[in-house]
């Protein structure tokens, strides 16, 4: 008991209120409250609420005045023997001092189990960091995989572009170089009707497959004239160019093919 100002506590369980004015005291060495004290010990047989002993004796139960008058305090021992008002006093003290010792034991137990409490919830918070610890490592690790990945695929993006630039280029030269052949053409022979026909053909690449007798006037310049043009894409790297399935290259290969046979 933390003795407020030397004040004892009322003993009802729920209640512990500071005690003043009159309480209740009992032969079990225990105290109520005026209100408790009233109210619990108005049957009987009267029971002591805080640790059930049955108080049936006359002077078991005493209403008490917590500060009695002067002139109580001047005539309650007047008159006993010397040793009567000894042993009347140290039976109070006693009585004092076991509320003292009862309190202390009570406000140890709250202590140890608030103690229990806090050190209860402190292994389930290092329980909760550790687990949210892991949970940001795994993440952290994931985010650096998905990095990563993205990083991968930023390469092989800027390396497909690179193709595709490449491509364009060569597709670009090889577009002018058919144009110019196409133009020469045109113009390298007097013959108008045949000159529209290869024109025609060479539009459309079927034409050539069902005429094959036919051969564009370019390639009559001879040997000379096929390897400038073979050499042409070569140097232009679209070698690279016709390694994919084009109209080009069937074209390019009968070309070939009808000036070698
Ligand atoms: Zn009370
Ligand atoms: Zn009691």
């Amino acid at each position: 008991m933390t003795l407020y100002d030397d004040t004892l506590l009322c003993n009802f369980p729920k209640c512990r209120g500071k005690l003043s004015g009159f309480a209740w005291v009992t032969a079990c060495s225990h105290v109520f409250c005026d209100q408790h004290g009233s109210g619990e010990f108005s049957c009987s047989p009267a029971i002591c609420p805080a640790c059930s002993s049955a108080l049936s004796g006359k002077l078991d139960i005493v209403r008490t005045e917590l500060s009695p008058s002067e002139e109580y305090k001047a005539m309650v021992l007047s008159g006993l023997r010397p040793d009567v008002v000894l042993d009347i006093s140290a039976r109070a003290l006693a009585f004092w001092r076991y509320q003292v010792h009862q309190e202390r034991m009570y406000q140890e137990y709250s202590l140890s189990r608030a103690d229990a409490q806090l050190k209860q919830m402190d292994k389930v918070l290092t329980q909760q960091n550790q687990s949210r610890e892991l949970e940001l490592t795994a993440m952290r690790g994931e985010i650096a995989s998905l990095k990563k990945v993205m990083d991968e695929y930023k390469r092989k993006y800027s390396e497909v572009s690179e193709r595709l630039m490449e491509r364009n280029r060569q597709y670009q030269k090889l577009q002018g170089l058919y144009d110019s052949l196409r133009l020469r053409n045109m113009v390298g022979t007097g013959d108008k009707e045949t000159s529209h026909q290869e024109h025609h053909d060479f539009n459309t690449g079927m034409g050539r497959l069902r005429t094959p007798q036919r051969s564009p006037q370019f390639l009559t310049t001879g040997q000379d004239g096929v390897s400038r043009f073979f050499s042409c894409l070569e140097q232009d790297g679209a070698k690279s160019f016709f390694q994919f399935g084009t109209p080009m290259k069937d074209r390019a290969r009968t070309l070939v093919k009808k000036h070698q046979g």
